[in-house]
């Protein structure tokens, strides 16, 4: 029953594939961003009449819109399973979430993180006291190299996603706190990818900081959540100087409020708040190992389609993802087509076939030059709705490119292949 809202398309554009009428537009560009819930779509209808601003106004639609704001941060505490005391911050996303922890660091101690990193977790902390060091051939042994680096002492947050967004591996992160820990320092956990494909235990990982996007929950954009520990939280000069953040204002100085609403400044994103949380509750619902089971099923019989066509190589991170405890993936394959530029093989896979993948460097630059892809490669990626057809139509697209090469012309225009 649950069911994301997907656009169909008109026959014109999938000509090889159906005769007349319409078809499914097959997305496997969930890892980028996915499609709102039907119910999240119904929710949003259904509050947008009470719109209006939150916290300051005692009229009937402002304790509405209040009420449904603040009840989401309780749904998101749920969904996440932050401790009581954590404070829970809406965001504009990943990025912002990030970049506002970033501004909360105590004086001392640096950041660590690992080049495996999509920009929104690497950038924020180019610009503090920071260390960054690379990945190994495996966990394992990534694990070994930022014990080591701990062991030098100094090191006050280690910053690390859930799941790469580059080729979906997921790592132990309950492990990875406890090493962070052990060395009395803490950890923020960035889980736009994660979030939408695994139960998030903030509590029972023990994580320190965790940052997600709504637009990647299946949730419309513009909303994200930084949870974790108050104390840093709550001395941090916000990022967003303003209303609604402050204690009292004089002419010249100001004391800022403590809890989400320091970091909150300006009239919040309530409807983006509410969708984000509804999405979480809908996913919480999820039969999660039945969810994981089928999107397993389909990235494994994506990869042993397209290993076998001639020229086709599957990028991985680490060679014991499959095998690590509390690893895995999420639902991505990242992949690349000897002799053709990713970006023409995404533009072919979307005229001729109506698939959208995405191709580029996956804003994780540094991670894609260490793979040896310095113009990038190609990434499918599932959500909920994906089918087994999904990956055989981009299997028989890839065949088919292989086989017989482009059918029509493709021109390089504003830096993009297009028909
Ligand atoms: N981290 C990861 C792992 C991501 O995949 C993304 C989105 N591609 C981000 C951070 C940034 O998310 P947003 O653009 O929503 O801020």
């Amino acid at each position: 029953t649950i069911q994301a809202l997907q656009p169909v398309v008109g026959a014109g554009l999938l000509a090889p594939l159906v005769q007349g009428g319409e078809a499914r537009y097959v997305n496997l560009d969930y890892a980028a961003s996915a499609p709102a819930l039907a119910s999240v779509a119904e929710y949003l209808n259904e509050i947008l009449p009470y719109y209006a601003s939150v916290h300051r106004g005692a009229g009937y639609s402002s304790q509405i819109s209040t009420s449904v704001y603040e009840n989401s941060r309780h749904i998101v505490r749920d969904f996440v399973n932050a401790r009581p005391d954590d404070t829970v911050i809406f965001t504009r996303n990943t990025t912002d979430a990030l970049n506002l922890l970033a501004r909360c660091l105590p004086a001392q101690g640096e950041v660590l993180y690992l080049d495996i990193e999509h920009h929104a977790n690497l950038l924020p902390w180019q610009h503090v006291p920071h260390r960054s060091v690379l990945a190994g051939e495996s966990i394992a042994e990534t694990i070994q190299t930022l014990e080591q680096e701990f062991s030098l002492g100094g090191v006050s947050l280690l910053a690390i996603t859930g799941a790469s967004n580059v080729t979906g591996e997921v790592l132990p992160i309950a492990e990875l706190t406890s090493l962070a820990h052990r060395h009395g320092a803490r950890i923020v956990v960035d889980a736009a990818q994660l979030a939408p494909h695994r139960a998030i235990d903030v509590s029972g990982w023990e994580v320190d900081y965790l940052a997600f996007s709504g637009h990647k929950l299946y949730a419309p954009f513009g909303s994200g959540v930084l949870v974790g520990r108050a104390d840093w939280l709550d001395t941090g000069v916000p990022l967003l100087f303003g209303g609604g953040a402050v204690k009292e204002v004089r002419l010249d100085t100001v004391s800022w409020a403590e809890g989400p609403a320091r970091h909150e400044g300006g009239s919040p994103n309530v409807l983006g708040a509410a969708t984000l949380a509804k999405a979480a509750e809908v996913l919480s619902g999820l039969n999660q190992a039945a969810w994981q089971r089928h999107e397993q099923d389909l990235r494994e019989s994506l990869v042993r389609g397209l290993e076998q066509i001639p020229g086709v190589s599957i990028h991985r991170l680490f060679k014991d993802s499959d095998s690590y405890p509390n690893s895995g993936s999420i639902g991505v394959v990242n992949f690349s087509v000897s002799g053709y530029d990713s970006g023409f093989v995404a533009a072919y896979l979307s005229a001729e076939f109506a698939i959208g993948v995405r191709d580029g460097r996956f804003c994780a630059h540094p991670l894609l030059r260490r793979l040896g892809l310095p113009t990038g490669s190609l990434r499918a990626s599932f959500g909920l709705g994906s089918q087994g057809e999904d990956a055989q139509r981009l299997i028989d697209g890839v065949r088919k490119l292989v086989e017989h090469g482009p059918s029509g012309d493709y021109l390089v225009e504003s830096g993009r292949w297009v028909p």
